[in-house]
C-alpha cells in the first residue's frame, strides 16, 4: 500500500496509520523533549531543512486524514516508556 509519507505501521481494514517518528529530523514540538532541540552551531543550515521535513509531515497527515485514515504520531523519546506506548497504540486501534 503506497500512503502519503509511508507510515512505519498500516492498518489497512481500519484505516489506521502509525508514523514512529525521531524527534531530531521532524522537530517533535514538545519543549519537554530533548532530543529536538537544534544544535547550537550552523541553526541556518538546520532550520530550513528541519522545516521542510515538519512541512511534508503536516501535508502526509493532512491527506491521508483527507482520505479518511486515522493517523497516530509516536515520537522517539515517547518509545522509552514501553507500558505506555502500548497502551496508547491499543487505544488507538481499538478506539
Ligand atoms: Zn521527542
Amino acid at each position: 500500500m503506497d500512503l502519503p509519507g509511508k507510515p512505519d505501521l498500516v492498518f489497512g481494514p481500519k484505516k489506521k496509520a502509525i508514523f514512529v517518528h525521531g524527534c531530531f529530523w521532524h522537530q517533535h514540538c514538545d519543549p519537554a523533549c530533548k532530543i529536538a532541540r537544534l544544535p547550537k552551531s550552523r541553526q541556518e543550515y538546520w532550520k530550513p531543512k528541519l522545516q521542510r521535513n515538519v512541512a511534508r509531515d503536516l501535508e502526509h497527515q493532512r491527506s491521508l486524514k483527507g482520505s479518511g485514515w486515522h493517523v497516530l504520531t509516536i515520537w522517539e523519546c515517547q518509545t522509552k516508556d514501553v507500558e505506555a506506548l502500548a497502551g496508547r497504540i491499543q487505544k488507538f486501534l481499538n478506539g
